[in-house]
């Protein structure tokens, strides 16, 4: 049989797609990733390869020692799927010397279509489906807070009837697409009348469950800002209709409820671990707040081993936090207990998946777990 030598097909206009293809030759292709629009920062990535059945497909993504992090490379392996539902990991070297920083991409799809991406996608029909399937549960009410810059409406979902006023929110950054998996874990979780986690939770809270904060960015393919190129967690000191009206729409809206529990979801491109961020460096911290969130922190830890508090974020120093991000400003807003959860775009090394890595399924099953530790912080709080 001889093997083909045609050029490889590689697209990228669709939903959350982002490449720049430079070059094909066969089965092989350089590339390079788009900058979100408006600034500097790139990371993310979805393109589909077409007419590679069979082939051995080497995709070298060059100039990427100036991405927005490019500690994200050593070790990472690109997620790529052949049916758009289950993501497995492809061979991946990182030499930061070739080009300006390139990323090798080498697989041998069984079928001529194979879709590549920074992490497995979420995209904005799958939200879509999210919102319409949580608001048909009993008692689920589907708010529209605001809308983004293109016009895209910011979902939220309020179920419960208990007395706490518990927020959770994603996808501030749209390339961390694990955040908007969370989201379907945990509400899964509050929506199935089965789920006694679930049941209790809602006797004892009132949830606002953002699931995408920053839908123009996630359609857009960028990794880390709305329609202009503006990061939405340095907005919350000062949110405007006209830079960051997503931002505006969701502050007004825990201004009205007033905020309790706050966790914020996220994805960390170098760190291989699952870990939280918190407000340490806020001017006007309490002990309660501080041991609220360590409490928090201890129970997840022992509740899940995908959940570990060695690695993180170094501390922001007493009365140094930036309040232009969410977690600060709320925990400073509100008097709350407010935190960053971290997914890694790579694996979790403490118990990593050679097959998928860090993967939508692991991003659900945390989302219950978060859940299943805010019961029992609830249930054994002083
Ligand atoms: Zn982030």
């Amino acid at each position: 049989m001889n093997t083909p030598n045609f050029a490889i097909e590689i697209d990228a206009a669709f939903d959350s797609g982002n490449i720049e293809v430079r070059s094909i030759s066969g089965a092989e292709a350089d590339l390079g990733i788009r900058r979100d629009t408006g600034s500097d920062f790139f990371q993310w990535f979805h393109f589909r390869v077409s007419g590679a059945s069979g082939r051995d497909l080497e995709l070298r993504l060059r100039g990427l020692r100036s991405s927005a992090y490019p500690s994200g490379w050593p070790d990472y392996r690109a997620a790529v799927s052949e049916d758009r539902r289950h993501w497995a990991r492809a061979d991946t070297e990182w030499d930061p010397n070739a080009d300006g920083g390139t990323l090798t991409i080498r697989y041998t799809p069984s079928s001529d279509l194979t879709w590549f991406a920074y992490f497995a996608p979420y995209s904005f029909e799958r939200h879509q489906d999210l919102i319409a399937d949580a608001s048909l549960a009993p008692g689920v009410t589907a708010r529209v807070l605001g809308r983004s810059l293109d016009g895209r409406t910011i979902d939220c979902l309020e179920l419960g009837e208990g007395p706490r006023e518990v927020w959770l929110y994603a996808r501030q950054h749209p390339g961390e697409s694990m955040a908007e998996w969370w989201m379907e874990g945990a509400l899964g979780a509050l929506t199935d009348p089965s789920d006694p986690v679930g049941r209790a939770l809602r006797q004892r809270c009132r949830f606002h469950i953002v699931p995408n904060c920053n839908p123009d960015g996630s359609v857009r393919g960028h990794l880390r800002t709305n329609a202009i190129g503006v990061n939405l967690n340095r907005e919350w000191a000062a949110p405007s209709a006209g830079q960051s009206p997503e931002v505006l729409a969701i502050r007004g809206a825990m201004d009205e409820s007033g905020v309790d529990f706050a966790m914020d979801i996220h994805g960390d491109e170098a760190i291989p671990a699952v870990f939280l961020a918190g407000f340490e460096g806020i001017p006007s911290i309490t002990e309660r707040q501080l041991t609220g969130y360590q409490r928090y922190r201890t129970i997840l830890a022992r509740r899940t081993p995908d959940f570990q508090t060695k690695h993180g974020y170094p501390v922001a120093p007493a009365g140094k936090g930036n309040l232009a991000m969410s977690t600060n400003q709320l925990a400073e807003r509100f008097g709350c207990v407010s935190m960053t959860l971290e997914m890694p775009f790579k694996d979790n090394d403490d118990l990593p998946c050679p097959e998928q890595g860090w993967s939508p399924e692991r991003s659900m099953v945390l989302g219950r777990d978060c859940l299943a530790a805010l019961l029992e912080w609830l249930e054994t709080e002083g």
